[in-house]
């Protein structure tokens, strides 16, 4: 926001005030070094501009125009599956086989889960390691879908997937790679589907948001906001849990915002403190990783929850609802 001042304005008494009411600014000066107006820095408490304009030498308010007004207009949106918060969105890293998907789904179905999440396309870092199945595991995820009455989650790694996975998915997820992949984005957007978004692994917060503003305007239904850790310093856990991004999604922008807690620990034992964690924070749910036999995943099984382990994840999300 713009706070202007009047010409007879006492400058410190207007900044007293703001700062009264939570509004930290800095000096907007003339090239003669007048203040002559101030600037409200984000960190600040939300204000009524009203309230801002009543104040004694404020000669006016301006609120920048939003850089992503589609973002906003999406506020108070509920996460576009079913059931009712805290959610559970769980399975494997990767689908394996027909038979994996079905015992992964009858797992994540037993704790309380009402969609499926598997990677059909996967992003690996290593171009030697296994890379999903493509086409067909996407039939063996709906499949097991099907079998429990689940929905389907499902990551869009190329455009030139995003019919093929459009057809089997309810929600289609960008992964933290491809956040910023614009022309994914695009095609992925035009599908006309909610999407959920992870962050980046070194975007801020502003640069997630006008993802989802991309993929809002490309046509996407609701576009639900996933974080899922930052690059950190410390190689103990994967990455970093921004749950300061998670309050603030939820609380000022009030946005549909699950966490994973798989990808940020990377580790099994800290997956449902975190779940914890996120919930606290204000996410509306938790997608987590699941694997009937974690020891034999072909893909992130260090930190896929087991049978035992989906039981306390369970009466974690039991004691929010
Ligand atoms: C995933 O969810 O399968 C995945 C690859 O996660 P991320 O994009 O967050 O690394
Ligand atoms: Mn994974």
């Amino acid at each position: 926001m713009l706070v202007t001042l009047r010409p007879d304005a006492d400058v410190r008494a207007v900044e007293a005030a703001l700062k009264g009411l939570g509004q930290w600014t800095t000096r907007l000066r003339d090239a003669d070094g007048t203040a002559r107006g101030l600037r409200v820095e984000p960190h600040s408490a939300p204000a009524s501009i009203e309230v801002l304009r009543a104040l004694p030498g404020v000669a006016d308010v301006w609120r920048a125009p939003s850089p992503h007004p589609r973002v906003d207009a999406q506020a108070g949106a509920a996460v576009p599956l079913p059931g009712g918060a805290p959610l559970l969105v769980a399975g494997p890293c990767s689908v394996e086989s027909p038979e994996q998907a079905l015992a992964a789904a009858a797992l994540a179905a037993g704790a309380g889960a009402t969609a499926l999440r598997g990677g059909a396309f996967k992003p690996r870092s290593s171009p030697y390691a296994f890379d999903g199945h493509g086409r067909a595991a996407l039939g063996w995820l709906r499949a097991a879908a099907d079998a429990h009455g689940l929905a389907v989650v499902t990551e869009v790694l190329g455009e030139q997937h995003v019919e093929a996975v459009a057809a089997v998915a309810d929600v289609l997820q960008v992964g933290s790679r491809n956040m910023q992949n614009f022309a994914l984005l695009r095609a992925l957007g035009a599908a006309g589907k909610p999407v959920l978004l992870k962050r980046g692994m070194a975007a801020t917060v502003e640069e997630w948001l006008l993802a989802g503003e991309h993929l809002l305007t490309a046509g996407a239904g609701t576009v639900v906001f996933c974080e899922r850790g930052v690059r950190g310093f410390d190689p103990e856990t994967r990455n970093l849990l921004d749950l300061g991004a998670v309050a603030l999604l939820k609380h000022a922008y009030r946005q549909p915002v699950l966490v994973d807690p798989s990808h940020a620990a990377g580790r099994r034992d800290l997956v449902v403190p975190l779940a914890a964690a996120a919930l606290a924070a204000g996410a509306d749910g938790v997608i987590v990783e699941v694997h009937p036999d974690p020891g034999a995943a072909r893909s992130d099984g260090p930190q896929a929850l087991d049978a035992a382990a989906l039981v306390a994840l369970t009466a974690t999300l039991e004691a929010h609802r």
